[in-house]
């Protein structure tokens, strides 16, 4: 199917109330806790606007996902209280031949049914966290008993961010991904108030924490995560999206300790918005992105290999390569001037010095990445191979 069908399709799926105004409302309110990038899209495929080759393709018929019952009996306990009301909804509505039984195929909806969710479904237990556009609760589907995290974003604030389109847009793309080493979006539904998305859930939280508590990862940890950072993007590319948002706080960590590439970009907007770019943090920003240069100045997914070698730098010296003002830290990475550390081992650097290179064109293939000798070294026979045994799964789509 064409993108451009699927987005007209999808447009008819708006967050505009269609229905369910039965669903009473609780009105969340929130704030921004930790500044998030208001930076450059975070997961986008390009627009219709870009090539054609570089066009998502997308499956006309998509197959149920395997069942994947653990996590929900080892988590379903952790589910405690109900936060949010949803006694208003009536069973009655919802059409029975869209019931799903049992574990994660229940929480797959496919496109051409839409609507088959609502909140009565769902047990909701604690909130998991804050973020600029709504609130996520750990919860439970109560037919199959299958644990995930659902995210509430609210319509008012999607209205005012202007986001709406790239709301639909990012909800159609993230829901065609399926990866062990990307944060799976199972589907969505919203009432007159709010927009839900039903998300797995990653059970051991942000990546960033892990960070910031160990200090930096030991050399085998972060070469673990890196290799499934690679898979995962590896996946990406071929589906001719990139992540343009690839930090330590847009990841997630399984509860396998597997990472979970997430944050698909609610604070996106319109590619190569260079304005835009400029409001967040800039340590991960790619030099091709930084550069000036006119409407013409297109980047390539070559800009989530820069923002590997910087998140590979973090993992292992504990801040980024390029951190300073703003102002130095734009002309470091424009030059490609960062220092590793002595005690950060050869293979190491090496492999950062491959993926920092200022020309797109000549940074390491995510091949090459994974058949690194750093990588090789650490992940060979390892148990975390989670992020590399993609293939099997690719093929379905
Ligand atoms: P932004 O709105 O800028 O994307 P954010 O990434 O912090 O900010 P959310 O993606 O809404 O916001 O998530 C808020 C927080 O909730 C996350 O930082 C994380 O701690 C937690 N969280 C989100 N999704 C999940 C999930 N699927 N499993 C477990 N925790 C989650
Ligand atoms: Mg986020």
């Amino acid at each position: 199917m064409e993108v451009a069908n699927l987005e007209a399709a999808f447009e008819r799926i708006t967050v505009t109330d269609e229905n369910d105004e039965q669903i009473s409302s609780s009105t969340t309110s929130y704030h921004k806790t930790k500044a998030s990038l208001a930076n450059a899209a975070s997961l986008s495929s390009l627009s219709s606007s870009d090539s054609a080759a570089n066009r998502m393709k997308l499956p006309h018929q998509i197959p149920l996902q395997k069942l994947a019952t653990q996590n929900a009996s080892k988590n379903a306990a952790n589910i405690s209280k109900v936060t949010i009301t949803s006694s208003s909804t009536r069973p009655s509505e919802v059409n029975p031949s869209h019931r799903r039984t049992l574990t994660e195929s229940a929480l797959y909806v496919n496109p051409a049914t839409p609507k088959a969710w609502h909140l009565g479904m769902f047990d909701i237990g604690k909130p998991l966290g804050k973020g600029k556009f709504g609130r996520v609760y750990l919860a439970k589907e109560k037919s199959s008993g299958f644990v995930c995290a659902l995210k509430v974003l609210h319509k008012s604030e999607i209205q005012q961010g202007k986001v709406e389109k790239q709301v639909r847009r990012e909800i159609e793309i993230q829901s065609h991904l399926a990866h062990p080493n990307i944060l799976r979006l199972f589907g969505h539904f919203h009432d007159p108030k709010r927009v839900f998305l039903i998300l797995e859930f990653a059970g051991q939280g942000e990546l960033y924490k892990h960070l910031r508590k160990e200090q930096r990862f030991p050399e085998w940890k972060a070469a673990q995560y890196i290799a499934q950072m690679a898979a995962a993007l590896k996946y990406l590319h071929k589906k001719h999206v990139m992540h343009r948002d690839i930090k330590p706080e847009n990841i997630l960590v399984g509860v396998h300790g597997e990472i979970k590439i997430s944050d698909f970009g609610w604070s996106v907007h319109a590619p190569n918005n260079r304005r835009t770019t400029m409001c967040g943090t800039l340590d991960y920003l790619p030099p091709e992105m930084l550069r000036g240069g006119g409407k013409d100045n297109f980047y390539s997914e070559k800009v989530d290999l820069w923002s590997l070698g910087v998140l590979t730098y973090e993992f292992l010296v504990g801040e980024a390569p390029f951190e300073d003002t703003q102002v130095m830290t734009q002309r470091k990475i424009a030059r490609g001037e960062y220092t590793v550390p002595s005690f950060v081992s050869s293979e190491a650097k090496d492999l950062i010095k491959r993926l920092l290179v200022l020309d797109p064109e000549k940074r390491i293939a995510l091949e090459d990445v994974e058949r690194h000798p750093w990588i090789v070294k650490h992940c060979k026979g390892s148990r975390v191979q989670i992020g590399s045994r993609s293939s099997s799964e690719d093929e379905t789509y």
